[in-house]
């Protein structure tokens, strides 16, 4: 499953999808998440049209259908979230196949509030594209990098989603120019299929990182950058949103994992049950246990209504009893590993350590702010220790102060 470098680690495994399609399928209802607050909500038993506001400060309807109840979730990732209910009536539409003509210059100011009403989120990074477009206008980043990465090969879709719909991602390129004037923008990707397609990237962006995850982290550190990203998911969308005003309501996850017959790549409606998806996909009644996020990092889902949002980029399924077996925690070998692959340079065996004493010693939490969560650290360890939690922990108590 994995290999050791000397920072970083390389991730593979036989149940990943094995090519780059991606499958367009629709739930017979969804579960779609009402952020940030309840109010001003559609009344139980309205008929909605596709692109329809859900509640007065967000959550579309992903398609034609009828609101049938308001309820609260669990989500792995996002805590509590409260949820409109929809049951499906789509509308059978032809795909337009559109030309985009690279048109560049335009309103700064039109492809934000365009950005905004169309609820687009930042893939790559989990938050709504119109506060790091104000945010990056502010303090411009040394380069914005479109992500194609497949570093994480349970996750990556930004490869095949910008070969899939190539010209409406570098339309969204020249907004991203418009909306950031003089902030350069780059391409930046790292697996063997996108070297062999090479040819269809402009070479004016071209980045190329080596394999091992977590790449985009590895690199900045190396080379010091003060750069930002955007999934290929979000420029798509921002073309869309700019050019025909349409939010957005789809999205693409990655299925993978030993209990499913054929992984693969799903374009679905915002707010699909994790649990309808998984008996698409052959899951069926058995009991399984869906990781929901990167390889890594990510959470277990609880309730198989738990919905699928644009932020969500992997789910992965075991059987419960190797999920059980991975649960196991030992003492600290004093083995290293924690520290020979992070690739902030940090030492989590002695974050773990110092959160073990009474009081616990600010001078053995040295820089754990500087921690990206990418989960390598907890990965590698022999004896099973959660050594993302106890950096997260960390930060933590250090931003509380009163350490001694
Ligand atoms: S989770 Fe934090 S401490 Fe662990 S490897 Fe990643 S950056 Fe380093
Ligand atoms: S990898 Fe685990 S066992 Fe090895 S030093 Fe780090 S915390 Fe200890």
């Amino acid at each position: 499953m994995k290999h050791l470098f000397f920072k970083g680690v390389r991730l593979t495994g036989s149940t990943v999808p094995a090519d780059h399609s991606i499958t367009s399928w629709t739930p017979s209802r969804v579960v779609v998440p009402l952020l940030p607050r309840e109010i001003g909500l559609v009344p139980v038993g309205t008929a909605v049209k596709k692109g329809a506001l859900l509640g007065e400060e967000g959550g579309f309807a992903p398609e034609n259908g009828v609101v049938t109840e308001y309820r609260e979730i669990l989500h792995p990732i996002l805590g509590k979230v409260f949820c409109a209910v929809m049951e499906l009536h789509p509308k059978s539409e032809k795909k337009k196949s559109k030309k985009y003509a690279l048109r560049g210059a335009h309103n700064r100011e039109d492809i934000l509030q365009a950005v905004r009403q169309a609820g687009i989120i930042n893939e790559s990074t989990g938050e709504y594209l119109w506060k790091e477009l104000e945010t990056w206008f502010q303090e411009p980043p040394a380069y914005v990098a479109a992500d194609l990465l497949e570093d994480d090969p349970l996750c990556g879709a930004g490869a095949a989603l910008f070969i899939s719909d190539r010209e409406k991602v570098l339309q969204g390129m020249e907004y991203l120019a418009s909306a950031l004037p003089g902030v350069p923008r780059k391409m930046v990707w790292n697996s063997r299929w996108m070297e062999e397609n090479r040819e269809t990237m402009p070479s004016k962006y071209q980045l190329r990182l080596t394999g091992r995850y977590p790449a985009w982290v590895l690199y900045l550190q190396k080379t010091g950058d003060t750069a930002v990203r955007i999934g290929i998911q979000a420029l798509a969308a921002m073309t869309e949103a700019v050019e025909e005003g349409i939010p957005q309501t789809h999205t693409v996850v990655t299925v993978s994992g030993e209990m499913l017959p054929h992984p693969g790549r799903y374009w679905v409606p915002v707010g699909t049950p994790v649990g309808e998806l998984l008996t698409h996909c052959g899951v069926g009644a058995r009991p399984c246990q869906a990781v929901m996020g990167e390889a890594l990092t990510g959470q277990a889902v609880l309730d198989p209504d738990t919905p699928i949002t644009v932020s969500t980029r992997g789910i992965t399924v075991w059987t419960p009893q190797k999920a059980r077996l991975d649960d196991r925690a030992f003492p600290c070998i004093g083995c290293g590993k924690c520290q020979s692959v992070c690739p902030q340079g940090l030492e989590p065996w002695v974050v773990q350590e110092a959160l073990g004493l009474d009081p616990v010693p600010e001078r053995m939490l040295w820089r754990v702010e500087g921690c990206s969560q990418c989960g390598v650290c907890r990965a590698v360890c022999p004896s099973g220790i959660d050594l993302t939690a106890c950096m997260k922990q960390a930060a933590e108590l250090r931003k509380r102060g009163g350490l001694t």
